[in-house]
């Protein structure tokens, strides 16, 4: 494995020869690992060997991501609100686009903000900034596609240099505002996953799951909870299960893990971050409805209401229950706002007012500098 990162760029640790460079979370807790005492083995784990895995071991962790191993563990029919995917997903990875705040001068300047574009009825676009295991700072472009509309055009691609050219032609016609910024966008050196395409249905699954000869395994992450990437949640929720996880672990001292204790630990989890934060993504699928309206054409006319709303991303249970109760959101936009609901939303659908006819007359939404 040490051998695998060099080429990253950073410093690897001389007793374990990984890579110490923080920016790169999991080689970083890897060596951690080790360095604790641990035993860190790098295989292909099949259902036979990871029956053999778990007959060995006291707690056995399956977190390897949606597909593959994750479907031994049923899906929760009750919490899964999905049977299907509710957006075909498109995602380059790109340099060419400015990582030191210059890029999006129409949208926050001096800042290397993710750019959100929602479309009603088409879909949805975002521009992530992204750390690339070996080009470094980069972007990361994410379509999301509602069938049949007018952004679902790269089932067919089969390379990152086609879908490249979808996306650029995505941004061409449906973001017009960030074209200037975009237009020389390549993907990074290197890397032949640098793109990708496909579609999943958003789905919860049962925490508990049994090998072939009956040991217990436990689902984590994408195995256990697989969110659509619109409100980015999955692996702040991935990586908020393991902590939790592992404090209820600590606290069992020496056992048993038994399925009741999986059960239990899984359930204390859903109730405080895997269920609103699933919610939460869930809403963000669906059309908007007149809460979310007000909510977010407030945030759009109060800094302050805007703060609190991209907040939420990261602790969705505080969007609780205003995302399901118009009086309950109106008390949460007028309590972040300071002041009064009304007046966050007025100046909001003004501000949308003005840059509707920004568009018309100057084909472009956002107030550029030139123009304050
Ligand atoms: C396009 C896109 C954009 C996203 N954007 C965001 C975002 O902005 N913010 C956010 O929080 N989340 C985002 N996510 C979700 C995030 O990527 C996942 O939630 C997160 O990676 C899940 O982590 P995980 O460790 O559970 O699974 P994974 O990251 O999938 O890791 C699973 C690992 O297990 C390995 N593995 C699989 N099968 C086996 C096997 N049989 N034996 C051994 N190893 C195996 C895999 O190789 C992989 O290394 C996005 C997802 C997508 C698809």
């Amino acid at each position: 494995m040490g051998q695998e990162l060099v080429g990253i760029g950073g410093e690897l640790d001389d007793a374990t020869g990984y890579a110490v460079d923080v920016r790169l979370k999991s080689a970083t807790r890897m060596a951690q690992l080790e360095a604790g005492g641990a035993q860190v083995v790098i295989e292909k784990v099949s259902p036979e060997s990871l029956d053999q895995i778990a007959a060995a071991n006291d707690l056995s962790i399956v977190a390897t991501g949606k597909g593959d191993l994750a479907g031994m563990f049923e899906r929760d029919a009750a919490r899964s609100v999905y049977e299907t995917p509710q957006r075909y997903l498109g995602m380059v990875i790109v340099k060419n686009i400015a990582t030191d705040g210059t890029g999006f001068p129409h949208r926050l300047p001096g800042f290397t903000p993710v750019c959100f574009n929602f479309y009603g009825d088409i879909g949805e676009f975002f521009w992530v900034p992204f750390y690339h295991k070996t080009f470094g700072k980069c972007w990361n472009l994410v379509i999301e596609a509602k069938t049949g509309s007018p952004l679902d055009t790269y089932r067919d691609v089969n390379s990152g240099d086609e879908m490249l050219e979808r996306v650029l032609e995505i941004i061409r016609t449906y973001a017009r505002w960030d074209w200037e910024t975009m237009k020389n966008m390549e993907l990074v050196d290197g890397d032949e996953h640098a793109w990708l395409r496909g579609a999943f249905p958003p789905t919860v699954r049962k925490p508990v799951a049994h090998t072939e000869s009956g040991h217990l395994i436990w689902g984590l992450g994408d195995s256990s909870f697989a969110f659509d990437p619109i409100g980015g949640q999955g692996a702040g929720c991935g990586a908020r299960q393991a902590g939790y996880y592992a404090e209820a672990i600590i606290e069992r001292g020496e056992g048993p893990f038994d399925e009741e204790f999986m059960a239990a630990t899984f359930e204390g989890f859903y109730d405080w971050h895997g269920g609103p934060s699933y919610n939460f993504n869930n809403v963000l699928l669906e059309p908007l409805d007149s809460i979310g309206k007000l909510v977010i054409i407030s945030a759009f006319g109060n800094p302050k209401v805007s703060q609190r709303f991209f907040q939420g991303f990261n602790r969705p249970w505080e969007l609780h229950p205003m995302l399901a109760d118009k009086e309950a959101a109106r008390r949460w936009v007028a309590d972040a706002a300071g002041g009064s609901w009304r007046q966050a939303n007025i100046t909001g659908t003004l501000k949308i007012i003005k840059g509707q006819l920004r568009l018309k007359t100057r084909g472009r939404h956002f107030a550029y500098d030139d123009e304050a």
